[in-house]
């Protein structure tokens, strides 16, 4: 390539493949150093799995989140767009439904009253968080499953009761896979987020995640960047080994440079016409499971717990989160809102159950776990899922995680089964956006310096040979 063309071609954008935390924050990078850079997300609205939906004239986010108080990159760049103001920070009520009980565990004093367990077993659950605490190097745990590391902790009994039903709860048919390093993290990550008392403490957006995804997308745009909503790109134009273009179904967009943000399966998708068959089942490899919201708007509240751990196998979710009471209900025109969480395989008879059939389904559920609950109560029902919601950390998940280099020279992939040791979270997806952004506008950068020079060298030497016939 001349060095004109090479020129020409870096003045066209990086193309981001994805509008969720990951792909926004990139390109906040991207922009913020000048350079040109062009999201493309195929739904209607950015935030990915962090984005929302309308209840009445408010935002709510289509699968609960909230922050820990150890998400510091979120908060850096919350702080970097001005909106620190935004952020609230909540003690919150945590409880765990075992044996037709609902038992309060929000603080070390719960723990000790936890009757589901002996005496001496509670000693051995509290005693489990300090010696998570002191595993400073996750590799040293690395080859065991999060099964035979919670019970080699804490014992048989407190895996019984605890660990087991929670594991199987999330993970389902992957239960037994799951790795200690993916358990071990979450426990830090999520017992760090406390007060001084011992109190979790969780953090949330005024107005919703989507509402922080938009003011992103604003800052990306006000920074010359360009978001394309509605465009979900088909495939890649290579020449030469670099990537040209992207497919969308709108038209084909030129690209100096491209990310790619989506799912593994997805990019392998995009990659296999171009990379060899080791490479694309390389990020095939990893499993996702998908994941199952039922929201409900409630006229009451249910209880008065935030998030609810179910220890018992027969009931379908793992998870009732009642979001109104961490955020109040006068956020969302006093409805009360409930979130039924479950992850499961793509093949789960009640991913695929239609909409309007799910209610029905919960509703016996939710009477049993409570008895006063009555069908009345619901004034609106929504259903939302994500097939690519949970990679399956296994063990020596590092070996399985593929590189940000592609075999397309300007190609990148920052995806969340790359999150490790963490969990995925928008936190995670914040930090190495932001990251692998910077690097793609330091790289964008070099590469026009030294084309520029290029270019300028050899038009001096022209123009010393013609300074030299003149004289
Ligand atoms: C049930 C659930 C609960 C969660 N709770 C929390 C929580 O409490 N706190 C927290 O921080 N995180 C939580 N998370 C995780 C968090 O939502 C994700 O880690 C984060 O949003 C991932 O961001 P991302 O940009 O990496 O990926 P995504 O959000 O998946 O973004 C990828 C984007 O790519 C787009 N895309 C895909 N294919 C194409 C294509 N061909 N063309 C164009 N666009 C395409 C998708 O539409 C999507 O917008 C939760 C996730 C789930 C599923």
């Amino acid at each position: 390539m001349s060095a004109f063309d090479e020129h020409r071609r870096l003045a066209d954008p990086i193309v981001v493949v994805g509008g969720g935390f990951g792909g926004l924050a990139a390109a906040y990078e991207i922009a913020k150093s000048g350079r040109k850079v062009t999201v493309i997300e195929k739904e209607p609205l950015v935030g990915g799995l962090a984005s929302g939906f309308q209840v009445g004239e408010h935002t709510l986010e289509r699968f609960y989140h909230h922050w820990f108080t150890n998400d510091v990159h979120i908060m850096d760049l919350i702080k970097d767009i001005g909106q620190s103001d935004k952020v609230v920070f909540r003690p919150t009520r945590t409880g765990l439904y075992y044996a037709n009980t609902i038992f309060r565990l929000s603080s070390p004093m719960d723990l000790l009253k936890f009757s589901a367990l002996s005496f001496i077993d509670r000693i051995r659950l509290g005693l489990l968080v300090l010696q998570v605490r002191r595993i400073k190097d996750w590799r040293s745990i690395e080859h065991l499953t999060a099964r035979e590391w919670l019970i080699s902790l804490a014992g048989p009994e407190v895996f019984r009761v605890v660990w087991e039903p929670l594991l199987v709860g999330k993970f389902g048919p992957y239960a037994e896979k799951v790795g200690a390093v993916w358990f071990w993290k979450k426990l830090a990550l999520r017992g760090g987020s406390r007060a001084k008392q011992g109190k979790e403490m969780l953090a949330y957006y005024r107005g919703g995640f989507a509402e922080l995804a938009e003011s992103l997308r604003e800052r990306v745009e006000g920074l010359g960047g360009e978001v394309r909503l509605n465009t979900a790109v088909t495939g890649l134009e290579i020449a030469d080994g670099r990537c040209a273009a992207v497919r969308t179904d709108s038209g084909t967009i030129p690209a100096s440079a491209v990310l790619l943000t989506q799912a593994l399966p997805q990019i392998a998708d995009l990659l296999e016409p171009h990379a060899s068959s080791e490479y694309v089942e390389s990020l095939r490899r990893i499993e996702y499971l998908a994941n199952i919201c039922l929201v409900l708007e409630l006229d009451r509240s249910l209880s008065e717990t935030y998030w609810l751990n179910v220890n018992d196998p027969s009931f379908p979710f793992v998870g009732v989160i009642e979001h109104t009471n961490f955020e109040p209900p006068s956020s969302y025109g006093g409805r009360h809102i409930v979130y039924l969480s479950r992850y499961l395989p793509e093949s789960d008879p009640l991913y695929r159950m239609p909409d309007d059939q799910v209610l029905d389904f919960a509703v016996p559920h939710l009477q049993r776990m409570f008895p006063d609950f009555r069908r009345e109560w619901v004034s609106a029902h929504h259903v939302w899922r994500a097939r690519y919601s949970q990679p399956i950390a296994e063990p020596h998940y590092s070996r399985l995680i593929p590189p940000e280099r592609t075999p397309v020279e300007n190609v990148f992939v920052t995806s969340m089964a790359q999150i490790y040791p963490e969990d995925r979270g928008t936190n995670y997806a914040v930090r190495e956006g932001r990251r692998i952004g910077r690097e793609l506008a330091a790289h964008a950068a070099a590469a026009a310096n030294d084309a520029d020079m290029q270019r300028a060298t050899p038009l001096a030497g022209r123009a010393e040979i013609v300074g030299d016939a003149a004289e």
